[in-house]
């Protein structure tokens, strides 16, 4: 069964798979784009519209639509709701991933069930889970999920195969979010070294500041005009300003009448004006990407081979010649910035590491226990695949990393409240599993202690850093769930030894152990993070599958 690929992108999604030939194809959608934005518009009660025809509607009807969903993903407080139905960032997403995988099937001919899903590098474990889930809830089977820079760096890296250590930096701005990684690449082995990013900065703000400069050239020639009132006007406005951006990526300069009751402004945007505009943006990005450049050379990085510019937002030239000045710092060794596929290759990696996968998966079944020979005729002929290729899949290895830290809640030792009034005393973050650790990854057993004497029960609770260079001060950090180790034996002193063993799996689940161990009182937890049960999936499947989605 052909395994498929999926960029469930925050403005953009795109639907990959290995072709014949082995080579990554995207299937297009039923009216033929490469990608389809990621809008829903909900039409009537059981009748969703998906991608560019939602896009359309929205103008007119924008309370009926959702975009940029990706912003929410793991979020429990925020819940959307239509014609009497209640939505979740995961079902909404659910609807996108259901009708992509439905126009592939049209055009192929042939089931889409197992997919690899992409998320940006810096998602934490709730937003993962939510991304699986919505997987799940559109009836796909999710593989795993994969960051899009390391699909980016696989799409890219298949067409041109290294003998030795290469590192690669993945600059990825899109709509709605911006990471950069460095990964290294080894033969085989694809590892993340460090990441960064920011889930709230993409082309949409740089739409903003074109719709705040349109709308301030209109109001000084009408001053007593407010056209902010008018939906219509300010939707239009927006898909006027997102136009403007991509036409000034060639152009110098661009021309717009603006029409508002009765009036007319003639405004003209040159390219220079639009960099003025989101200077600041620009450099957010490339602060960010400073910043990972220095945490990499920590590691040992000293230059990049090549920089891979991933993402629409990367065609504006200012990005690729203000990130050739930063890298230009480090001396002319480095690779300079290369477009490759923007707006495809994060699909087309997902498909080739979904290949992987499946690959690993049917070697680790009953075929592959009975001995080398003819193994990977087997799996290719299964897959559908040359043997050739489930060889070299078999044995590539893409490692991830831990996106952010993830510790326990600790009390300050050193606040003399501790000991007297332990509540009010300063707490902080230990970071059993800090960002950047290789996954699988295993804290080993790491002693706290209690905090009072007699202590009958202690509270284990798990916080999540909210960046990956977040300090270890609770601002800088979330809690992700708790547990609470019970029936510790009478009479202990304070400070006595607690052991918290933190394991995290390549899909990103963490187990947490916590033992006191004299008495061998103990207690495990799986984080149940975002909350949705299996239960509640079938009910959120159910009905996602009501719906008939059409586009
Ligand atoms: P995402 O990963 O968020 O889904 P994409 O990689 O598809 O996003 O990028 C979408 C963004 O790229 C949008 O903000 C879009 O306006 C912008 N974009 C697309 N083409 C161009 C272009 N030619 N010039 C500038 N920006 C562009
Ligand atoms: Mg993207």
């Amino acid at each position: 069964m052909t395994a498929f690929g999926i960029d469930l992108g925050t403005t953009n999604s795109c639907l990959a798979y290995i072709d014949e030939s082995g080579r990554p194809a995207v299937v297009r959608n039923s009216i033929g784009e490469n990608t389809t934005p990621s809008v829903v518009y909900f039409e009537r009660r059981d009748s969703v519209v998906i991608g560019s025809a939602a896009a359309n509607a929205a103008l007119l009807a924008p309370e009926l639509a959702v975009r940029h969903v990706k912003r929410r993903m793991g979020r429990k407080d925020v819940d959307f709701h239509f014609h009497g139905t209640r939505y979740t960032p995961e079902t909404i997403s659910a609807l996108i991933l259901k009708e992509l995988a439905a126009a592939a099937e049209r055009r192929l001919g042939r089931p889409v069930r197992d997919v690899v899903i992409t998320v940006p590098a810096y998602f934490g474990v709730a937003e993962r889970e939510a991304t699986r889930r919505a997987g799940e809830i559109a009836g796909l089977d999710v593989l795993d999920v994969l960051a899009e820079p390391v699909a980016a760096a696989l799409s890219h890296q298949h067409g041109h195969p290294a003998g030795s250590p290469r590192h690669l930096l993945v600059y990825d701005l899109g709509g709605g979010t911006f990471d950069t990684t460095v990964i290294r690449v080894d033969g085989d082995d694809v590892n993340v070294v460090c990441t960064g990013g920011d889930r709230d900065l993409g082309g949409a703000d740089w739409d903003a500041r074109i719709r705040a400069f349109l709308l301030e050239e209109f109001t000084a020639r009408h001053p007593r005009l407010d056209p902010t009132a008018d939906e219509q006007f300010m939707q239009e406005l927006w898909i006027m300003a997102e136009q403007l951006k991509k036409e000034l990526s060639s152009a110098r300069s661009r021309r717009r009448n603006l029409r508002f009751a009765g009036a007319t402004v003639q405004v003209e945007l040159t390219r220079e004006r639009l960099e003025e505009l989101t200077a600041d943006l620009l450099q957010r990005t490339l602060k960010i990407t400073e910043d990972t450049i220095d945490r990499a050379r920590r590691q040992g990085v000293a230059g990049f081979d090549e920089v891979v510019l991933v993402g629409g937002m990367t065609r504006m030239p200012a990005v690729a010649s203000r990130l050739e000045g930063l890298l230009a710092k480090d001396g002319p060794a480095d690779g300079m910035p290369r477009r490759h596929e923007p707006d495809l290759a994060v699909a087309q990696g997902a498909a080739l590491f979904a290949l992987i996968k499946q690959v690993q998966q049917e070697d680790d079944g009953p075929d592959g226990r009975d001995g080398p020979d003819g193994r990977d005729e087997r799996v290719a002929d299964r897959l559908g695949i040359s043997a050739e290729q489930a060889e070299s899949m078999r044995s590539r290895n893409v490692t991830t990393v831990v996106p952010r830290g993830f510790g326990v809640k600790v009390i300050d030792e050193h606040d003399p409240l501790a000991a007297t009034d332990p509540m009010r005393a300063r707490f902080f973050v230990v970071h059993l599993l800090p960002a950047d650790t290789p996954l699988p990854a295993d804290s080993g057993p790491v002693v706290f202690g209690t905090v009072l004497d007699n202590q009958p029960m202690l509270e284990v609770e798990v916080w999540e850093q909210t960046r990956p260079d977040g300090t270890e001060e609770l601002a800088d950090n979330t809690m992700i769930g708790r547990g609470m180790l019970r029936g510790l034996p009478p009479r202990l002193p304070r400070k006595t030894p607690i052991e918290i063993t933190f394991h995290m799996s390549e899909t990103g689940r963490l187990s947490v152990h916590a033992v006191e161990p004299r008495s061998g009182r103990e207690v495990r937890f799986d984080l149940q993070i975002g909350g949705m049960d299996k239960a509640a999936v079938a009910d959120a499947k159910a009905a996602v599958a009501r719906h008939d989605t059409t586009s």
